[in-house]
Protein backbone atom coordinates (compact mmCIF):
# COMPACT_ATOMS: atom_id res chain seq x y z
CA UNK A 1 0.00 0.00 0.00
CA UNK A 2 1.22 3.34 -0.67
CA UNK A 3 1.59 6.43 1.86
CA UNK A 4 1.46 9.85 1.39
CA UNK A 5 4.76 9.61 1.79
CA UNK A 6 5.64 7.00 -0.96
CA UNK A 7 3.03 9.49 -3.10
CA UNK A 8 5.05 12.29 -2.64
CA UNK A 9 8.54 10.75 -3.47
CA UNK A 10 7.09 9.44 -6.65
CA UNK A 11 5.49 12.86 -7.37
CA UNK A 12 8.64 14.26 -6.50
CA UNK A 13 10.44 11.81 -9.06
CA UNK A 14 7.51 12.42 -12.17
CA UNK A 15 8.10 16.01 -11.78
CA UNK A 16 11.68 15.61 -13.11
CA UNK A 17 10.42 14.50 -16.21
CA UNK A 18 8.05 16.85 -16.80
CA UNK A 19 8.80 20.77 -18.01
CA UNK A 20 7.55 23.97 -17.02
CA UNK A 21 4.09 24.05 -14.98
CA UNK A 22 3.52 20.38 -15.35
CA UNK A 23 6.76 20.13 -12.87
CA UNK A 24 5.75 22.95 -10.52
CA UNK A 25 2.36 20.96 -10.36
CA UNK A 26 3.60 18.27 -9.14
CA UNK A 27 6.43 19.72 -7.17
CA UNK A 28 3.28 21.50 -5.41
CA UNK A 29 1.28 18.28 -5.16
CA UNK A 30 4.50 16.28 -3.77
CA UNK A 31 4.63 19.10 -0.91
CA UNK A 32 1.50 19.08 -0.43
CA UNK A 33 1.09 14.88 0.07
CA UNK A 34 3.20 15.98 3.57
CA UNK A 35 0.12 17.55 4.51
CA UNK A 36 -3.11 15.69 3.60
CA UNK A 37 -4.81 14.51 6.59
CA UNK A 38 -5.75 11.10 4.86
CA UNK A 39 -3.88 8.57 3.31
CA UNK A 40 -4.59 9.08 -0.48
CA UNK A 41 -5.37 5.39 -0.78
CA UNK A 42 -8.21 5.40 1.84
CA UNK A 43 -10.32 7.77 -0.09
CA UNK A 44 -9.24 5.73 -2.96
CA UNK A 45 -10.89 2.83 -1.16
CA UNK A 46 -13.55 4.49 -0.10
CA UNK A 47 -14.90 6.00 -3.90
CA UNK A 48 -14.07 9.65 -2.59
CA UNK A 49 -12.24 11.62 -5.18
CA UNK A 50 -8.55 12.48 -4.38
CA UNK A 51 -9.17 16.19 -5.69
CA UNK A 52 -10.85 16.84 -2.09
CA UNK A 53 -6.87 16.62 -1.22
CA UNK A 54 -4.42 19.92 -1.37
CA UNK A 55 -2.94 20.62 -4.67
CA UNK A 56 -4.34 17.75 -6.49
CA UNK A 57 -6.28 18.56 -9.62
CA UNK A 58 -7.55 15.93 -12.08
CA UNK A 59 -4.03 15.12 -14.15
CA UNK A 60 -2.39 15.07 -10.69
CA UNK A 61 -5.34 12.62 -9.40
CA UNK A 62 -4.72 10.51 -12.47
CA UNK A 63 -0.98 9.70 -12.23
CA UNK A 64 -1.95 9.12 -8.56
CA UNK A 65 -4.99 6.68 -8.87
CA UNK A 66 -2.58 5.15 -11.47
CA UNK A 67 -0.40 4.45 -8.95
CA UNK A 68 -2.88 3.74 -6.25
CA UNK A 69 -4.01 0.47 -9.00
CA UNK A 70 -0.76 -0.84 -9.61
CA UNK A 71 1.96 -0.07 -6.97
CA UNK A 72 5.74 1.33 -9.16
CA UNK A 73 8.55 0.37 -6.50
CA UNK A 74 9.73 3.19 -4.50
CA UNK A 75 13.16 4.44 -4.17
CA UNK A 76 14.04 4.95 -0.93
CA UNK A 77 14.20 8.42 -0.57
CA UNK A 78 17.16 10.59 -0.23
CA UNK A 79 18.74 10.95 3.10
CA UNK A 80 17.41 14.60 3.12
CA UNK A 81 13.71 13.46 3.12
CA UNK A 82 14.02 10.81 5.04
CA UNK A 83 12.25 10.21 9.14
CA UNK A 84 9.55 12.95 8.57
CA UNK A 85 6.37 12.28 9.56
CA UNK A 86 3.72 13.21 7.48
CA UNK A 87 0.16 15.14 8.62
CA UNK A 88 -2.06 11.87 8.01
CA UNK A 89 0.53 9.65 10.32
CA UNK A 90 0.72 12.85 12.97
CA UNK A 91 -3.78 12.39 12.62
CA UNK A 92 -3.38 8.16 13.37
CA UNK A 93 -1.17 8.98 16.25
CA UNK A 94 -3.10 11.39 17.89
CA UNK A 95 -6.59 10.23 17.37
CA UNK A 96 -5.92 7.29 19.26
CA UNK A 97 -5.01 9.38 22.36
CA UNK A 98 -6.84 12.38 22.67
CA UNK A 99 -5.23 14.01 24.92
CA UNK A 100 -2.23 15.00 23.33
CA UNK A 101 -4.41 17.34 21.76
CA UNK A 102 -6.99 17.90 24.81
CA UNK A 103 -4.38 18.41 27.94
CA UNK A 104 -4.22 22.02 28.19
CA UNK A 105 -0.53 22.48 26.69
CA UNK A 106 1.46 25.67 25.50
CA UNK A 107 3.64 26.55 22.39
CA UNK A 108 7.47 26.96 23.43
CA UNK A 109 8.61 28.41 20.09
CA UNK A 110 7.20 31.23 18.11
CA UNK A 111 8.46 34.13 16.24
CA UNK A 112 7.39 37.64 15.67
CA UNK A 113 7.55 40.91 13.90
CA UNK A 114 10.63 41.50 16.38
CA UNK A 115 12.94 39.16 14.20
CA UNK A 116 11.49 37.40 11.06
CA UNK A 117 8.17 36.40 12.30
CA UNK A 118 5.59 37.91 9.81
CA UNK A 119 2.68 39.02 12.73
CA UNK A 120 3.44 41.65 15.52
CA UNK A 121 4.22 39.92 18.84
CA UNK A 122 0.55 41.05 20.15
CA UNK A 123 -1.09 39.48 16.83
CA UNK A 124 0.93 36.35 17.65
CA UNK A 125 -0.06 36.03 21.15
CA UNK A 126 -3.59 36.10 20.15
CA UNK A 127 -3.43 34.03 17.16
CA UNK A 128 -1.77 31.20 19.93
CA UNK A 129 -4.49 32.02 22.52
CA UNK A 130 -7.51 31.72 20.04
CA UNK A 131 -5.92 28.32 18.85
CA UNK A 132 -6.39 26.93 22.35
CA UNK A 133 -2.69 27.12 24.10
CA UNK A 134 -2.60 27.88 27.21
CA UNK A 135 0.64 30.00 26.77
CA UNK A 136 3.46 30.73 24.47
CA UNK A 137 7.12 31.75 24.65
CA UNK A 138 8.23 34.30 22.30
CA UNK A 139 11.62 33.18 20.99
CA UNK A 140 12.70 35.60 18.30
CA UNK A 141 16.22 35.45 17.22
CA UNK A 142 19.62 37.05 18.25
CA UNK A 143 21.37 39.76 16.26
CA UNK A 144 24.04 37.12 14.81
CA UNK A 145 21.43 35.96 12.76
CA UNK A 146 21.03 38.73 10.14
CA UNK A 147 19.01 36.85 7.63
CA UNK A 148 16.27 36.87 10.59
CA UNK A 149 16.52 40.46 11.71
CA UNK A 150 17.89 39.20 14.84
CA UNK A 151 17.54 41.29 18.43
CA UNK A 152 19.75 43.69 19.60
CA UNK A 153 20.06 43.17 23.86
CA UNK A 154 17.46 46.74 23.33
CA UNK A 155 15.44 45.45 21.20
CA UNK A 156 15.16 41.94 23.62
CA UNK A 157 14.84 44.16 26.83
CA UNK A 158 11.58 46.44 24.97
CA UNK A 159 10.34 43.12 23.49
CA UNK A 160 10.06 42.23 27.52
CA UNK A 161 8.14 45.51 28.32
CA UNK A 162 5.74 44.55 25.32
CA UNK A 163 5.07 41.10 26.82
CA UNK A 164 5.12 42.65 30.38
CA UNK A 165 2.46 44.66 29.25
CA UNK A 166 0.50 41.66 27.48
CA UNK A 167 0.79 39.60 30.39
CA UNK A 168 -0.08 42.38 33.33
CA UNK A 169 -3.64 42.93 30.66
CA UNK A 170 -4.59 39.08 30.60
CA UNK A 171 -4.23 38.88 34.52
CA UNK A 172 -6.43 42.54 35.02
CA UNK A 173 -9.08 40.15 32.58
CA UNK A 174 -8.31 37.24 34.73
CA UNK A 175 -7.60 35.67 31.55
CA UNK A 176 -5.11 32.46 32.77
CA UNK A 177 -3.35 32.84 29.16
CA UNK A 178 0.81 34.14 29.50
CA UNK A 179 3.24 34.94 27.37
CA UNK A 180 6.78 34.18 28.49
CA UNK A 181 9.65 36.28 28.03
CA UNK A 182 12.34 34.24 25.94
CA UNK A 183 14.70 33.99 22.65
CA UNK A 184 15.65 31.67 20.68
CA UNK A 185 19.67 33.04 20.92
CA UNK A 186 22.74 32.03 18.79
CA UNK A 187 25.07 29.30 19.53
CA UNK A 188 28.09 30.17 18.38
CA UNK A 189 30.54 26.98 17.23
CA UNK A 190 32.08 27.47 20.33
CA UNK A 191 29.24 26.71 21.69
CA UNK A 192 28.93 30.57 23.29
CA UNK A 193 25.37 32.57 23.34
CA UNK A 194 24.83 35.48 21.18
CA UNK A 195 23.65 37.96 23.95
CA UNK A 196 24.88 38.82 27.38
CA UNK A 197 24.35 38.09 30.23
CA UNK A 198 22.62 40.21 31.84
CA UNK A 199 20.11 40.43 28.87
CA UNK A 200 19.45 36.32 29.28
CA UNK A 201 19.08 36.75 33.18
CA UNK A 202 16.10 38.61 32.83
CA UNK A 203 14.31 36.22 30.30
CA UNK A 204 12.00 33.62 31.82
CA UNK A 205 13.08 30.67 29.30
CA UNK A 206 16.27 30.60 27.38
CA UNK A 207 16.49 28.39 23.95
CA UNK A 208 19.62 27.97 22.02
CA UNK A 209 20.22 26.83 18.79
CA UNK A 210 23.04 26.55 16.00
CA UNK A 211 22.28 28.12 12.32
CA UNK A 212 26.01 28.72 11.61
CA UNK A 213 28.23 25.67 10.09
CA UNK A 214 25.53 23.25 9.25
CA UNK A 215 26.86 21.20 6.18
CA UNK A 216 29.85 20.13 8.61
CA UNK A 217 30.08 16.57 8.32
CA UNK A 218 32.77 16.69 11.22
CA UNK A 219 31.70 15.03 14.49
CA UNK A 220 30.47 17.90 16.44
CA UNK A 221 30.10 16.22 20.32
CA UNK A 222 32.11 18.84 21.70
CA UNK A 223 30.46 21.61 19.89
CA UNK A 224 26.74 20.06 21.64
CA UNK A 225 28.91 19.51 24.85
CA UNK A 226 29.72 23.27 25.41
CA UNK A 227 26.45 24.02 24.32
CA UNK A 228 24.39 22.35 27.04
CA UNK A 229 27.10 23.37 29.60
CA UNK A 230 26.25 27.35 28.86
CA UNK A 231 24.79 27.85 32.42
CA UNK A 232 21.67 30.22 30.53
CA UNK A 233 20.45 28.06 28.20
CA UNK A 234 17.63 26.04 28.93
CA UNK A 235 16.47 24.14 25.72
CA UNK A 236 18.53 22.93 22.65
CA UNK A 237 16.70 23.62 20.15
CA UNK A 238 16.24 21.85 16.86
CA UNK A 239 18.91 19.85 17.95
CA UNK A 240 20.83 18.35 14.55
CA UNK A 241 19.53 21.49 12.36
CA UNK A 242 18.11 19.27 9.41
CA UNK A 243 15.65 20.76 6.70
CA UNK A 244 13.69 18.47 4.45
CA UNK A 245 15.27 18.23 1.34
CA UNK A 246 17.90 20.50 1.38
CA UNK A 247 20.74 19.38 4.52
CA UNK A 248 20.92 15.98 7.23
CA UNK A 249 21.94 18.23 10.03
CA UNK A 250 25.03 18.27 12.29
CA UNK A 251 26.75 14.94 13.20
CA UNK A 252 27.81 13.80 17.05
CA UNK A 253 27.63 11.17 19.46
CA UNK A 254 24.15 11.32 20.09
CA UNK A 255 24.59 9.28 23.03
CA UNK A 256 26.77 11.43 24.73
CA UNK A 257 24.96 14.43 24.22
CA UNK A 258 22.01 13.56 25.57
CA UNK A 259 23.63 11.60 28.70
CA UNK A 260 25.14 15.00 29.15
CA UNK A 261 21.82 16.75 28.32
CA UNK A 262 20.43 14.47 30.96
CA UNK A 263 22.98 14.88 33.72
CA UNK A 264 22.53 18.80 33.67
CA UNK A 265 18.32 18.29 33.65
CA UNK A 266 18.28 20.42 30.42
CA UNK A 267 15.61 19.94 28.04
CA UNK A 268 16.25 18.94 23.95
CA UNK A 269 12.96 20.55 21.53
CA UNK A 270 11.28 18.81 19.32
CA UNK A 271 10.86 21.56 16.71
CA UNK A 272 7.37 20.24 15.48
CA UNK A 273 8.03 22.56 12.06
CA UNK A 274 6.99 20.31 9.19
CA UNK A 275 10.18 20.55 7.05
CA UNK A 276 12.26 20.40 10.72
CA UNK A 277 10.84 17.84 12.69
CA UNK A 278 14.17 18.11 14.79
CA UNK A 279 14.50 16.03 16.94
CA UNK A 280 12.76 13.05 14.64
CA UNK A 281 10.79 10.12 16.23
CA UNK A 282 14.05 7.56 16.37
CA UNK A 283 16.51 10.22 18.11
CA UNK A 284 13.44 11.21 20.54
CA UNK A 285 13.56 7.64 21.47
CA UNK A 286 17.17 6.90 22.06
CA UNK A 287 17.09 10.52 24.09
CA UNK A 288 14.07 9.18 26.29
CA UNK A 289 16.41 5.89 26.66
CA UNK A 290 19.83 7.83 27.81
CA UNK A 291 17.84 9.58 30.58
CA UNK A 292 17.22 12.79 28.55
CA UNK A 293 14.44 14.38 31.83
CA UNK A 294 12.70 17.17 30.17
CA UNK A 295 11.67 17.89 26.69
CA UNK A 296 10.19 21.49 25.15
CA UNK A 297 7.58 21.12 21.94
CA UNK A 298 7.52 24.41 19.46
CA UNK A 299 5.59 25.17 16.35
CA UNK A 300 8.51 27.72 15.40
CA UNK A 301 5.64 29.45 13.67
CA UNK A 302 6.62 32.86 11.67
CA UNK A 303 2.74 32.88 10.73
CA UNK A 304 -0.68 32.38 12.04
CA UNK A 305 -0.96 28.54 10.26
CA UNK A 306 2.14 27.68 11.59
CA UNK A 307 0.86 27.47 14.88
CA UNK A 308 -0.73 24.14 13.56
CA UNK A 309 2.72 22.55 13.51
CA UNK A 310 2.46 21.71 17.03
CA UNK A 311 0.86 18.22 16.18
CA UNK A 312 3.52 17.30 14.58
CA UNK A 313 6.00 16.91 17.47
CA UNK A 314 2.99 16.27 19.79
CA UNK A 315 2.80 12.89 17.33
CA UNK A 316 6.89 12.83 17.82
CA UNK A 317 6.91 12.43 21.15
CA UNK A 318 3.58 10.17 21.32
CA UNK A 319 5.66 7.45 19.01
CA UNK A 320 8.59 7.86 20.93
CA UNK A 321 7.26 7.24 23.83
CA UNK A 322 7.92 10.33 25.68
CA UNK A 323 5.11 10.74 28.75
CA UNK A 324 3.13 14.12 29.09
CA UNK A 325 4.81 14.57 32.17
CA UNK A 326 8.53 15.68 31.06
CA UNK A 327 6.77 17.40 28.55
CA UNK A 328 7.26 21.14 29.63
CA UNK A 329 4.66 22.03 27.24
CA UNK A 330 1.89 19.95 29.47
CA UNK A 331 3.41 21.99 32.32
CA UNK A 332 1.60 25.04 34.09
CA UNK A 333 3.59 28.16 32.85
CA UNK A 334 4.36 28.87 36.73
CA UNK A 335 5.92 25.16 36.57
CA UNK A 336 8.26 26.20 33.11
CA UNK A 337 9.24 29.27 35.06
CA UNK A 338 10.40 27.92 38.13
CA UNK A 339 12.01 25.31 36.32
CA UNK A 340 13.96 27.48 34.50
CA UNK A 341 14.71 29.67 37.45
CA UNK A 342 15.80 26.24 39.53
CA UNK A 343 18.30 25.87 36.57
CA UNK A 344 20.23 29.24 36.93
CA UNK A 345 20.29 28.99 41.03
CA UNK A 346 22.10 25.98 40.54
CA UNK A 347 24.51 27.97 38.59
CA UNK A 348 24.94 30.84 40.91
CA UNK A 349 25.16 28.89 43.87
CA UNK A 350 21.83 30.17 46.04
ZN1 LIG B 1 16.16 28.28 14.63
Amino acid sequence: MLTNADVGELLWMAARDEPGHRRRALERASRAARFWPEEAYQLAHAGRSLDELRAVGPWVAAKIHGWLDDPPPVPEPEETRRAFLTYAEVRRTLDADPRWEADPSGDLQVHTTFSDGSLTLPDMVEEARSVGRSYVAITDHSQTLAIANGMTPDELAEQCRVIDAIDRGLEEDGDPFRVLRSIEVDVFADGTLDMDDASLAGLDLVLGAFHSKLRSTADETQRYLAALRQPRLHVLAHPKARMYGRRVGLVADWRRVFAEAARLGKALELDATVWRQDLNVEMAGLARSEGVRWFSIGSDAHSASELGFLSFGMATAALAGIPRERILNYRSVEFVRSWARAMSAVREGS
